[in-house]
């Protein structure tokens, strides 16, 4: 009985045993091994020839699904490769900051090393602890504010122009003409007695000038009447003196500087080139523009300028201004025809040469923008007497 017990618990685990190894069928039991169709186990019942006393109880159904035990794990999915982490920026390393609090132990050693500064409040018989915070109270107070009391200078105001009156229509002015202002030579001829003037007269003249009042001006003075306005003094009065003798620099500037007046010297360049004994060199101009007068153009040389050609015109008119104003150093802008003659073409060469007038030998003291550059003169004659010279220029002041 026991024998046969056990061969069936052999059999039965031998069962089971193949059941979970085998490869699962649609069923879920092995494919030899269908519960649905196998014959049920109670047909495994003992047959007769068992004894009844054996009663055998029939196995229960194997109802347990076999757990698959053996089903491949999924193969691992590789796992993504570690990005390598930063390194790590060193932290700064903390500078320590000096916590130091000095207290000031202030050492008294002399009272005198603190004199200016700090009032010495504390009584000398201090602890050595001196606690006290140096009260410090001398703060450098700079009074060196440099205060910038800059006034600009706006020293060079720029003067305006001046305003004049109307310019006239024509002014009277008497232009007198001098040419010698010497003694005569022994043999001096009539024109020679005529063109000169003995210093003692000149002198007696321009004293007459003097007292009665009479102001000196130029020709340029003349012309700035006319063309802007520019008021002459009362009483006025030119001196001219042609050829540019030497006595001009001899005799009548320093006679003319006695007074206070001023000369006007129509002098020529050839003689001056040469330096011709009798007439004025480039040196005594020079002298004489530095001394006040004023140095202007008679010619080249002292030839008729009438009927020329414009050439000659050219080096006569404008040869001669152009040698005076680099000798003196002053603007030439006056002109004197020789011996009193021209013609247009002598007009137009001297107007075109740069002058702003000229003057003639014709009488007359009416002067006129529009006859500028034949202004009329007054011929001073050697043999006249002082009282003619005043009767003749009381003409010309009462308007004749
Ligand atoms: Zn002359």
């Amino acid at each position: 009985m026991k024998k046969l017990f056990r061969f069936w618990a052999v059999t039965l685990l031998g069962l089971l045993v193949l059941t979970s190894c085998a490869p699962p069928s649609r069923t879920g039991w092995p494919g030899w091994f269908r519960p649905a169709e196998a014959a049920p186990v109670a047909t495994l019942a003992p047959t007769a020839t068992r004894s009844p006393s054996s009663t055998y109880t029939p196995t229960p159904t194997l109802t347990k699904t076999p757990t698959p035990t053996c089903t491949i794990p999924p193969t691992r999915t590789p796992q993504p490769t570690r990005t390598p982490r930063p390194t790590r920026t060193p932290a700064p390393t903390a500078t320590a900051t000096p916590t130091v609090t000095l207290t000031p132990v202030l050492t008294f050693t002399s009272a005198a090393l603190l004199s200016p500064l700090a009032t010495p409040t504390l009584p000398m018989t201090t602890t050595p602890e001196l606690t006290a915070t140096p009260v410090l109270t001398a703060t450098p107070e700079l009074t060196m504010t440099p205060e910038l009391t800059v006034t600009p200078t706006l020293s060079p105001t720029a003067t305006p122009p001046p305003i004049y009156p109307p310019p006239p229509e024509e002014v009277h002015v008497p232009i007198l003409m001098y040419h010698y202002i010497s003694e005569l030579p022994a043999d001096a001829d009539v024109y020679r007695v005529n063109l000169t003037v003995v210093p003692e007269m000149f002198e007696a003249q321009l004293r007459y000038l003097y007292e009665q009042g009479y102001h000196t001006v130029t020709l340029q003075d003349v012309y700035d009447a006319l063309a802007t306005g520019r008021p002459l003094p009362e009483k006025s009065i030119v001196l001219t003196f042609d050829d540019g003798y030497k006595d001009a620099h001899i005799n009548a500037m320093p006679l003319l500087q006695k007074y206070g007046f001023v000369g006007e010297f129509f002098v020529l360049a050839t003689p001056a080139h040469y330096e011709s004994p009798q007439y004025l060199t480039w040196a005594e101009m020079r002298l004489m523009a530095e001394a006040g007068m004023s140095v202007q153009a008679h010619g080249r040389d002292h030839y008729d300028l009438t009927n020329r050609a414009y050439d000659f015109l050219v080096y006569q008119i404008l040869g001669v201004k152009e040698a005076v104003e680099a000798h003196t150093g002053q603007p030439v802008r006056f002109f004197c025809y020789p011996s009193g003659r021209y013609d247009e073409d002598t007009l137009a060469v001297v107007e075109s040469a740069g002058y702003l007038g000229a003057v003639t030998t014709q009488w007359g003291a009416t002067q006129r923008l529009d006859n500028r550059y034949t202004w009329p003169r007054v011929r001073i004659n050697g043999t006249w007497s002082l009282e003619t010279f005043a009767g003749i220029l009381a003409d010309f002041a009462a308007g004749e």
